[in-house]
């Protein structure tokens, strides 16, 4: 148990009781204040990308989809490559704030935020290798440290560096379509073995999930079997 919430740094005073005194408390990372902004996704979800579907307009419903998911899967050159990615909370302000200073202030710390929920979910794997994906190497030296990866280590897992960036991850500037549109942006490490393995990529945030896709697709054309993903918001 913290004294301090990783966040805000407020002291977190811990109100004693019998009730507490008797039962082992989760360790909290966060202030009460803090936690009760992190909002989960419940409710209908997109089958695939887990995006909350009752914010979103009717007309980007499709069945059980929403109308992006349903467009990679019409798509000849994308569909069937990632099965499913379960995103944990929305991508509300607080996240955002949260997840910045984790990622680009180098917080390396507020990793163990999530632990716990990563932990829930990644034991009902089973999956043969949890991916994280890789950040350049520039963009690596520059923050410290790869904030996926650091997600499964804290989460008391191991990370398997199956992927590598071929290409700059400067891309935020790009619009969706020349995202696409990209080459493939990763590469495999070939010391592994892939064939009939189930992979289950972590990444921070699923946005337009053109990121998994490439690192899916080319997985999959290395022989495995199934990938799905874990991320910690929606965008
Ligand atoms: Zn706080
Ligand atoms: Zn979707």
């Amino acid at each position: 148990m913290s004294e301090y919430c990783l966040f805000c740094h407020e002291e977190m005073i811990e109100h004693m009781s019998w009730a507490t005194f008797f039962t082992q408390k989760e360790a909290a990372f966060l202030c009460s204040t803090c936690q009760e902004q992190l909002e989960e996704i419940s409710g209908a979800q997109c089958e695939i990308c887990s995006r909350p579907l009752e914010k979103l307009d009717p007309q980007y419903v499709i069945g059980n989809r929403c109308s992006d998911c349903v467009r990679w899967e019409e798509d000849e050159e994308w569909k069937g490559y990632l099965q499913s990615n379960l995103s944990i909370y929305v991508y509300n302000d607080f996240l955002k704030e949260l997840i910045s200073q984790y990622k680009f202030r180098g917080d390396y710390i507020l990793a163990k935020v999530f632990s716990k929920k990563l932990q829930n979910f990644l034991q009902k794997g089973p999956f043969d290798y949890l991916v994280p994906i890789p950040l350049s190497l520039e963009r690596q030296f520059e923050r410290g440290f790869n904030q996926s990866e650091a997600l499964i280590v804290e989460a008391g897992l191991a990370p398997t560096q199956l992927l590598q960036r071929t290409h700059s991850e400067k891309q935020s500037k790009k619009s969706r379509n020349d995202r696409i549109h990209l080459p493939q942006i990763f590469q495999v490490h070939d010391t592994f073995e892939l064939k009939n393995k189930s992979i289950l990529l972590v990444d921070d945030i699923y946005t337009t999930g053109s990121t998994l896709r490439h690192a899916a697709k080319i997985l999959k054309k290395e022989g495995a079997q199934s990938i799905s993903a874990l991320t910690i918001a929606r965008g």
